[in-house]
């Protein structure tokens, strides 16, 4: 049977022993910035291959620094525990681990200094978040931008505004929504990268339109270019030129490699994944599940520990 562990203040304890108190700074004033991980289970191999760990932790690194938060571990410590923790808990099916920089301190004061700070990591099962092809609409809620909350910065509080957005979209009958930036042009989803395909060139947006730099948005780029020889072409896109790309598709750590079918009620092509983005699909989960011998780097298998 599994059992889930977590990191908290420098430990690692049984999960249901990782709690918090009510003053946490973090959890008042949403002080904290996370990542998500996916361990892809691989039956055949009954191992868990968790995608680009280390890239995660850098970025999550990289979103402590933009907060100003000096948070007590080292990006090598944290892929360690990340391991550890996997193999500890002992699930056989995909996981998404949840590592956190917050600020820790019980005190009361809007502020991002003098204020302790700690790291912590949980993981749970987690399924495929998105259906199998997705129906998406534009947001009436735009994407926050640099100039308010960073959204280069992966920071709890901004999730507020991308939950405004996937609540927004589910009761409207739809899976998932495309937020516009503050410009009118074409962000992301509220929790994925978009790419749309246009005569055989993929196109995503500009880091520069308030986007979350995606790993996994990174990882496609990389394999279109050297399996597929497609470059990507990063410019401003208008919600209209999403109604007639020939194949538009979702990235991200929870979503994988969605496609993306319909737009505002207006089939992608002809409302089916197209050819490019079945390729890429293919190649994309080949790659997860640590069945690329050319992309072992970017998997880091964990094999479930036995206790007794
Ligand atoms: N944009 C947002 C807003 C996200 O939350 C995520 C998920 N982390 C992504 C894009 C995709 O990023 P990644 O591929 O690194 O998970």
């Amino acid at each position: 049977m599994p059992q889930p562990y977590a990191y908290l203040r420098g430990e690692i304890v049984p999960l249901e022993q990782a709690k918090l108190g009510v003053m946490t700074h973090a959890f008042n004033y949403g002080t904290a910035v996370f990542e998500g991980i996916r361990g892809n289970w691989n039956e055949e191999h009954q191992t868990a291959y968790l995608f680009r760990l280390r890239e995660h932790m850098e970025r999550l690194a990289q979103s402590a620094k933009i907060l100003k938060m000096d948070q007590p571990d080292t990006v090598d410590r944290l892929c360690e525990i990340a391991v550890e923790l996997t193999e500890r808990s002992g699930y056989t099916e995909d996981v998404y681990l949840r590592p956190m920089v917050y600020l820790s301190g019980e005190v009361l004061g809007v502020r991002l200094h003098n204020v302790e700070v700690d790291n912590l990591i949980f993981l749970a099962p987690f399924p495929a978040y998105l259906p199998e092809v997705a129906h998406c609409h534009t947001s009436t809620w735009r994407r926050v931008q640099d100039t308010g909350i960073p959204p280069r910065a992966k920071v709890t509080g901004i999730y507020v505004n991308s939950a405004l957005a996937k609540t927004e979209a589910n009761l409207n009958g739809f899976d998932e929504a495309i937020m516009l930036n503050e410009n009118g042009h074409v962000s992301e989803g509220s929790g994925e990268n978009i790419f749309m395909i246009r005569k055989g060139k993929l196109i995503t947006p500009t880091p520069a339109d308030n986007v979350l730099e995606g790993i996994t948005a990174a990882s496609v780029i990389e394999l279109a270019r050297e399996e597929l020889g497609i470059e990507t072409v990063e410019r401003e896109i208008d919600r209209t030129e999403l109604f007639i790309a020939d194949e538009v598709f979702m990235t991200g750590t929870a979503a994988h490699l969605t496609p993306v079918v319909e737009v505002d009620r207006r089939k992608v092509g002809d409302g089916t994944p197209g050819p490019i983005t079945k390729k890429l699909s293919d190649l994309f989960y080949d790659t997860i599940r640590g069945k690329s011998q050319k992309y072992a780097h970017w998997c880091t298998p964990v094999r479930a520990r036995v206790t007794s």
